[in-house]
């Protein structure tokens, strides 16, 4: 990154005058954290005592055998601390947040994965913590925001526009501005104005490194493709950068296709002409936007992956042809999903699935010598309500009765 903070012509920092003094003490604060070399270990030491690092690469001999192809290995980050690269992120932001003397957190979240993983970031380092979340979202994941508020976090349901999630980030943004001496915002992914986009992907980059030296113990040479799913770009940039500097290596990042890329309901900008240029929420990327520049209704089956926008970094590389860009439709991310759990006894989470679809499209076609790597983003386990409906499973919506019925009495 340039200090100004963008990638090629992607990026930068849109933000009001208030926050400028803000954003300098993290950029400083962070620029300190990445030249010394006990903070990295201190996250490592957190990271494996709170987290499970490093993950295991796991070969996937059934699905290798199944596909004919590639041998494929499978980088798995659902074994973190609360079922997701999340807490890499989280954690990280965490010790500089302990470093910089503040005492408060605020998140924004979609799905409610990252709002969890930033209250149990809270309630471990002992700080006070507020995730705002878009009402329909409240609705829509009341598991998530029971385990928050359990933990003590305080959620605060967002009324404003689709009330989803850029609305909650939109909303975020207002709480700091406020109270911008007390509070560090955790945003959670590779987006946003700098530094978060790099100071993200330098969290996440955990991912890549392990994989790397994995993938050559245990297979003995580099892969030939790498496979990730985008929502904002935090794990895909956080495996990517373990390969990046291989140009023979193919970096692939799969979109949420939703229901076609023709459909109008997916997102998909860096893949599919639906998106942009534009600059939006503090950053310049390509948004799913109408030509006024208001944010289009995003779909997809995986809350993780249905946001407008994508990180800055993963629109330069796409523009510089260093990663490709694909698309998995829902349909296709539930066969994916199906296959794995029956195979290899791993249940992928539904954005992580979109990673898997595009690898099993590709394996066929690769020599056996070759290795891929998908890297499992999440578990599904938080997918069950979902999953189980999709599969339309009779005994699943008995139970779903039944218990509703408990409650009637
Ligand atoms: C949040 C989430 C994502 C999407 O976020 P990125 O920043 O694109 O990585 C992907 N997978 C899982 C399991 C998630 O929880």
């Amino acid at each position: 990154m340039e200090d100004s903070g963008f990638f090629g012509k992607w990026g930068g920092a849109y933000i009001p005058e208030i926050l400028h003094e803000t954003f300098e003490q993290l950029k400083i604060s962070y620029r300190k954290a990445k030249e010394d070399p006990k903070f990295w270990q201190e996250y490592l030491n957190i990271m494996s005592t709170y987290s499970c690092r490093p993950t295991p690469l796991t070969f996937a001999e059934n699905l290798t055998r199944h596909f004919g192809g590639a041998q494929i290995y499978i980088k798995r980050e659902d074994l973190n601390h609360t079922g997701a690269h999340k807490a890499n992120n989280v954690m990280g932001q965490g010790l500089l947040v302990k470093r910089m003397g503040k005492k408060r957190v605020i998140a924004e979240t979609g799905a409610g994965q990252h709002g969890m993983a930033t209250a149990t970031m809270a309630a471990k380092f002992g700080l006070e913590c507020t995730v705002y979340m878009g009402e329909v979202d409240v609705q829509r994941q009341r598991p998530n925001v029971f385990w928050m508020e359990k933990m003590g976090a305080t959620v605060i349901p967002v009324k404003d526009g689709s009330r989803t999630l850029k609305d909650a980030i939109n909303e975020a943004f207002r709480d700091w501005v406020t109270n911008v001496d007390t509070t560090h915002y955790v945003l959670g992914t590779a987006c946003g104005p700098a530094p978060f986009p790099e100071m993200v992907s330098w969290f996440q980059s955990i991912i890549g490194a392990e994989a790397r030296k994995q993938i050559l113990t245990q297979h003995g040479k580099t892969p030939e493709r790498v496979y990730a799913c985008v929502g904002g770009g935090s794990n895909a940039m956080g495996i990517f950068q373990g390969f990046l500097d291989n140009s023979d290596i193919e970096l692939v990042g799969v979109e949420a296709g939703g229901k076609g890329l023709d459909s109008g309901k997916h997102a998909s900008r860096l893949c599919g002409t639906d998106a942009s240029p534009g600059v939006a929420q503090g950053y310049k990327t390509m948004f799913l936007q109408n030509d006024d520049g208001q944010m289009l209704e995003t779909h997809s089956v995986a809350a993780g992956l249905d946001y407008v926008g994508v990180s800055p970094i993963l629109s330069d590389l796409a523009e510089k042809k260093k990663v490709r860009f694909e698309a998995a439709t829902d349909d296709e991310v539930m066969q994916a999903l199906d296959l794995t759990m029956r195979l290899e006894g791993i249940i992928p989470a539904l954005e992580s699935a979109h990673a898997f679809v595009q690898a099993f499209k590709e394996a066929p076609h690769l020599n056996p010598d070759a290795a891929i790597i998908i890297n499992q983003s999440g578990r599904g386990d938080k997918d069950i309500f979902t999953i189980a409906h999709a599969f339309d499973d009779p005994s699943w919506k008995e139970f779903i009765i039944a218990r509703g019925k408990e409650y009637d009495k």
